[in-house]
């Protein structure tokens, strides 16, 4: 087994900024497919709202214009060079926005899958040689070790271990989509569970494989070369079509009708926060949860001086709600969320959320609790008890592009491609107002 060679990302805002002024979208776009490219390391950063999207948006913005791509004449060019990584953080955003749209639905399949196999026969666990990282092959030992010692994944190397779980081991999505969000700084059930069902084939045209030739032209080659089951009976080695036939069977039809029962996944609205109150208090406690941890929070901003309280939800650290899909937050989830805090104006509880956060309202004498809306459904069933004993204020955060999150004038979120041909340019609108440097 080949030691983890990534060391923990650090918590906190002074990390991140660092890792945020080391951003060079130039490579990033010839590079990031490589497991040594360069891509930005700041997932766990902008999952916690330690950085906004908008304020990564504006920091590639900010790299072309010191380099003259804010000049018209040269807009085009710096759309062409920073185009990719613009559009990975999109893939951030339409994520964020089918999870507030379908809510816990993201657990369920929300496509027949393409495979030719009956949903019931994928394994319900995760195998023990996987989570042990002990297969044998080199590739995937490492992968399971990296995960589970830095919490942090290159994003090919997430989907040659997802696909080899669900489609050379036969386990259900759930299975590993629940062990990553256990163990990944940047654990987030939307961009998890979502790119999971992408490479599954319920949320996508076809399930995505890969075989040795990919995985060492983008891993350098450095598994296979010690690998002992390499030339002997690698399971990625062979051509596509000869991999396709061996894992799945034709499908002849690709409706929900296949299987003879609809999917289990009806999408169901759900309201961010039930109750927010129109009128501000006059003294406020202000909530700091896990998608907000950085000075762009909006509550924060708004109240600088008042007190504000994070509460460790008990539940979720036991690995009782959908946030981690049934397991437990890892301890460097934990120790990375701990350091995020250390360096914000916040005091930190632990327990039952909503009890925590009016216990510590009635202490402070506060009229009400303001905060920031978030995307994960635990937050607006906590949200919804606390507004049913004192005024509840919800602001919304910066966003990444300026649409509506629901009804009318909201994206198609249906795929993708439609999402980013109806944002692309609002994004890109955005560097063009913003000046010339
Ligand atoms: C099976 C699987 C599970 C994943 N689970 C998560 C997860 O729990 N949390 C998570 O943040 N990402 C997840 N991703 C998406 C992606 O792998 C990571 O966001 C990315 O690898 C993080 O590294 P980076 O910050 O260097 O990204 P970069 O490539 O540098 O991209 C910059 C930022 O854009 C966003 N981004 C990039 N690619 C994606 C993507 N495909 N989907 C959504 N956002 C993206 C991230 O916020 C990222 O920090 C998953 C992908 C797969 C295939």
């Amino acid at each position: 087994m080949e030691p983890a060679n990534v060391p923990p990302l650090p918590g906190g805002r002074r990390a991140a900024e660092q890792r945020l002024a080391a951003i060079d979208p130039r490579a990033y776009g010839a590079t990031r497919n490589h497991l040594d490219g360069a891509v930005t390391r700041l997932s766990p950063y902008i999952r916690h709202g330690v950085l906004t999207l908008a304020e990564v948006r504006e920091a590639v913005f900010a790299w072309l214009r010191a380099r003259g791509y804010g000049q018209p004449e040269r807009q085009a060019e710096g759309r062409r060079i920073a185009g990719k990584l613009i559009n990975e953080l999109g893939w951030r955003d339409y994520w964020q926005r089918l999870w507030l749209l379908l809510g816990d639905g993201i657990w369920s399949d929300l496509e027949p899958l393409k495979t030719g196999h009956h949903p019931a026969s994928y394994a319900p666990d995760l195998p023990t040689d996987v989570a042990a990282a002990s297969t044998g092959l080199a590739c995937i030992d490492a992968f399971a070790t990296e995960l589970m010692a830095t919490g942090w994944l290159h994003n090919h190397a997430r989907m040659w271990l997802a696909s080899y779980l669900v489609h050379w081991r036969r386990v259900r999505w759930q299975a590993g989509a629940a062990w990553f969000l256990q163990h990944l700084l940047d654990g987030d059930p939307a961009s998890n569970n979502l790119s999971w069902q992408w490479l599954a084939s319920s949320f996508s045209s076809k399930p995505y494989i890969f075989n040795r030739d990919n995985l060492e032209r983008y891993s350098g080659g450095r598994y296979c070369r010690h690998c002992p089951r390499a030339g002997r009976d690698c399971p990625f080695e062979a051509p596509y079509e000869e991999l396709q036939a061996r894992l799945f069977r034709p499908v002849m039809v690709q409706d929900s009708s296949r299987f003879g029962a609809p999917t289990d996944a009806e999408p169901q609205r759900i309201t961010p926060c039930a109750a927010p109150c129109a009128a501000p208090p006059h003294r406020p406690l202000v909530w700091v949860h896990g998608e907000a941890l950085g000075p762009a929070n909006p509550a924060l901003k708004a109240h600088p001086t008042a007190p504000a309280l994070f509460v460790f939800d008990a539940e979720l650290i036991a690995g009782r709600t959908s946030t981690t899909g049934g397991e437990p937050l890892a301890p460097g989830r934990l120790r990375f969320l701990r350091a995020c805090l250390a360096e914000l104006p916040v005091a930190v509880g632990e327990g039952d959320v909503a009890a925590e956060l009016l216990a510590a309202a009635a202490a402070a004498g506060s009229d009400g609790i303001v905060t920031s809306r978030a995307v994960d459904p635990r937050f607006a069933a906590i949200a919804r008890q606390v507004a049913g004993a004192l005024p509840l204020q919800v602001l919304e955060p910066d966003p990444f592009v300026d649409l509506p999150l629901d009804g009318a004038g909201a994206p198609d979120l249906r795929r993708f491609s439609r999402y980013w041909r109806r944002v692309e340019p609002l994004v890109w609108a955005g560097f063009s107002r913003s000046g010339q440097g």
